[in-house]
């Protein structure tokens, strides 16, 4: 592609097969880190089997304290093309895995359509996504994708600015969950309690900023129908050397408290994730021969 415009960071890059000089860094050819069952995402996504967890290479946004820095800063990964990747879907339905989970796979969107339409999984396709997301790419994604797990991490333009470079973080994250709501509707789930429809909004409190997400849990409870999902998370971990003052240790409990609180009185429903994920030890392998089924 010449000029690609798939994200907010709108670089107008050029991109081929096998290089890109966008923010991103990523070529216009897919490349993946890991696909492999992955049992903790939330128990709609999961279920009791796993779900099926394409890690793509780079990530569109790239937070300084990002767990994943293997992948999302540094771009770790093999080439795939779709034909490859919708084996290996294959391959995870097979398996039993319960949904299939494409995790910040924007940059690819066109081999991601592509791979779809050569095959569509019989479970649920999850887009899995820092939320930082333009609407005239996730409509291409309408019909393909089912049900959308965005975060929605800063409100802020400064704490949009300070962690990730991008002060426009809320303007289109807000816009974005906008779309995928207005395409998925409330959730709907099946027998086994997996979401086969909706929009599941994932928020991690970050240190000092319980302010910040009291203010987009208000904005979730005034903006969206009620009855969107919200997972609340816990387990902030400094890493990838986070050089930012005041996120170099993890949430008290207190902060915690003070953000669980004003979920229960905006009766925001959804799940709250416990304090034991607050490790590394839960950061998959990546970009080994035995992390691809
Ligand atoms: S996907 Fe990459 S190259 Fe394209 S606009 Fe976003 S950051 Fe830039």
């Amino acid at each position: 592609m010449d000029a690609c415009t798939l994200c907010p960071r709108m670089c107008r890059a050029p991109r081929d097969e096998t290089a890109g000089r966008g923010f991103c860094a990523l070529p216009e050819g897919m490349r993946i880190a890991r696909i492999a069952p992955h049992l903790w995402e939330e128990p709609p996504i999961s279920g009791t089997r796993g779900t099926g967890a394409v890690f793509f290479s780079g990530c569109t946004l790239r937070c300084a304290y990002c767990q994943n820095a293997e992948i999302s800063h540094r771009n770790a990964g093999r080439p795939f093309t779709p034909r490859q990747l919708s084996d290996s879907l294959k391959r995870l339905t097979d398996m039993g895995m319960q949904s299939i989970s494409l995790i910040t796979a924007t940059p690819f969107t066109e081999a991601v359509l592509e791979t779809l339409d050569l095959w569509k999984p019989p479970v649920p396709v999850v887009w899995n996504t820092s939320g930082y997301e333009r609407v005239e790419t996730l409509r291409r994604l309408e019909g393909a994708v089912d049900v959308y797990l965005p975060d929605l991490k800063h409100f802020s333009p400064q704490m949009g600015r300070l962690c990730a470079g991008a002060a426009d973080y809320f303007d289109a994250a807000s816009a974005a969950i906008r779309e995928m709501v207005r395409q998925t509707g409330l959730p709907a789930y099946d027998a086994e309690g997996i979401m086969t429809r909706g929009t599941l909004i994932r928020h991690l409190i970050l240190p000092g900023a319980a302010g910040e997400s009291i203010r987009l849990l208000n904005w979730i409870a005034d903006e969206l129908p009620r009855g969107i999902p919200v997972s609340l998370m816990q387990q902030y971990v400094p890493c990838n050397n986070v050089a930012i003052p005041g996120l170099d240790r993890r949430i008290t409990r207190r902060e915690y408290r003070r953000v669980a609180d004003a979920m229960a009185a905006l009766d925001l429903p959804g799940f709250l994730q416990g304090p034991t994920s607050a490790t590394t030890d839960f950061v998959p392998v990546f970009n080994r021969d035995e992390s691809f089924v």
